[in-house]
């Protein structure tokens, strides 16, 4: 009778959520409808007309209301996936476990995304709609429900802002732009329930404090170490998307510090042995790509991660060399094992694989390159990537006989130098004569390293 009662319960406050929003005037938010995506608010303007409710969500009202740049501008409305194709033809619906809708303006997609419920296991249109295994992780998350359902099934109150460009008031159901000035990072709900239900909000909870310098609500932040080894569920494919997402939102170097700090680093790099000069060599990578991203270039996530695994593939390629296999294929088998077992904690593509291989192959033959390939190393496709991170490699003291700053001055100087130089290299290491270190000197501006790498 009383388990009847306690479902029943459980069944309605699940059902029918007790929230109701804060509206916030455009005079307290500053949101200039200008600085918003003209595709999004098509969008949401057609679902309106139709009489569905739409709003802007997530990161595009969070983002703008720090007076930064979104990335992106996700719509959310209580149209289903099919009704919102039936509004806008060109409309995709794309996802299984968390079905959506693209629709596509010229180069912008707008994710559209159908208000959601939290599921009640007793309801078998729930058990089809949403699922939950064993340890409470949710495998399927499609059961539609209203706005306040859906702002409290959102991960963090900051990502529960929800704007309506048509009377431009945010509606603000968790407490989000309290949050937002106060800097904080708050998990919507029972912080350990909610990363049960999807550890990848781990990772995103290190992103967002990272990415706007946000503190963690002490609440949030406690069940993160106990918790990081439910990482290891995630599939490899939706690790890796957080992965890339986590190194290129353009503070690497604070989710770095922060992977560190809550040992999550060990649970997507379980193979690499962080000692200080691994450490030195990732923390100058993603200096250099935080960097390229503030000046709004392109970054290649190869090139992080070549620079991440580096030191597993080192170590493996001395044992490998101490087991008497010849120090090319040394290499190579060490590359090849090392991406081999990152591929079951994060998927790595194809591209990315042979873009890593090329930039680790590179690295014996920039050291000791034979005079009469220099030029052909010089046009191989990956030159530019092998050779930023020889440099990296050498900034960060390692061991490279100083051919980063060689390779730099080769390529900028005149051909009487350059073949002055490779007689440098020519001159065999047994007549006992020292092979010259080429001067130490700044690399010149044209030839940073800037992670390029294409
Ligand atoms: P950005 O696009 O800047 O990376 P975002 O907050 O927009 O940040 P998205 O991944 O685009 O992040 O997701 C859009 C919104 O969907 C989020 O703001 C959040 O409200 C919700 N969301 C995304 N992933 C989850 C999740 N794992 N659990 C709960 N809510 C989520
Ligand atoms: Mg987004």
């Amino acid at each position: 009778m009383l388990k009847k009662l306690f479902k029943r319960l459980r069944g309605s406050s699940s059902k029918h959520s007790s929230l109701t929003a804060r509206l916030i005037p455009e005079a307290e938010h500053g949101i200039n409808p200008r600085d918003i995506s003209s595709a999004s608010v098509r969008v949401i303007e057609q679902l309106q007309k139709t009489g569905y409710q739409a709003f802007l969500v997530g990161g595009g009202v969070r983002d703008l209301m720090l007076g930064m740049h979104p990335k992106d501008f996700d719509v959310a409305t209580n149209a289903t996936p099919e009704q919102v194709k039936q509004v806008i033809r060109s409309a995709r619906i794309i996802g299984r476990r968390f079905r959506l809708v693209h629709v596509q303006f010229g180069r912008e997609t707008v994710e559209v995304a159908t208000f959601r419920a939290h599921h009640n296991s007793d309801d078998d249109r729930d058990q089809h709609a949403a699922q939950t295994d064993a340890s409470g992780m949710i495998t399927r998350d499609n059961l539609w429900g209203s706005i306040e359902q859906d702002a409290e099934r959102r991960d963090f109150s900051v990502n529960a802002l929800y704007y309506d460009p048509t009377t431009r008031v945010v509606h603000d159901f968790c407490g989000g732009a309290e949050d937002l000035s106060a800097h904080r990072l708050r998990l919507i709900g029972i912080p350990e329930h909610r990363y049960r239900e999807d550890p990848v909000r781990i990772l995103r909870a290190i992103r967002f404090s990272a990415k706007l310098g946000f503190t963690m609500d002490a609440a949030t932040a406690a069940p993160i170490r106990s918790l990081a080894p439910m990482l290891a569920q995630i599939s490899p494919h939706r690790l890796s998307d957080e992965v890339h997402k986590l190194l290129g939102c353009g503070h690497a170097r604070n989710v770095l510090q922060l992977l560190q700090e809550y040992h999550l680093l060990e649970l997507l790099f379980p193979h690499v042995h962080f000692t200080d000069s691994a450490w030195s060599l990732v923390m100058a990578t993603a200096q250099n790509t935080d960097q390229r991203i503030a000046e709004g270039k392109s970054i290649n996530p190869a090139f992080f991660l070549a620079s991440l695994l580096w030191r597993s593939v080192v170590d493996r390629q001395h044992q490998l060399q101490d087991h008497g296999v010849a120090l090319i294929p040394s290499w190579q088998q060490a590359g090849q094992l090392v991406l081999q077992q990152q591929m079951h904690r994060t998927a790595l593509t194809k591209y990315v694989v042979q873009t890593i291989r090329e930039i680790w192959d590179l690295q014996p033959r920039l050291q000791r390159p034979d005079a009469r390939q220099v030029n052909t190393l010089m046009v191989h496709p990956r030159f530019r990537a092998g050779f930023d991170f020889l440099v990296l490699r050498e900034a960060c003291h390692e061991n490279t006989g100083g051919m980063g700053v060689w390779w730099d001055r080769y390529q900028a100087a005149d051909a009487g130098l350059q073949a002055e130089m490779l007689r440098e290299v020519a001159a065999p290491k047994t007549t006992g004569k020292a092979r010259r270190r080429p001067r130490k000197r700044k690399p010149s501006p044209h030839n940073k390293p800037t992670i390029a790498h294409d």
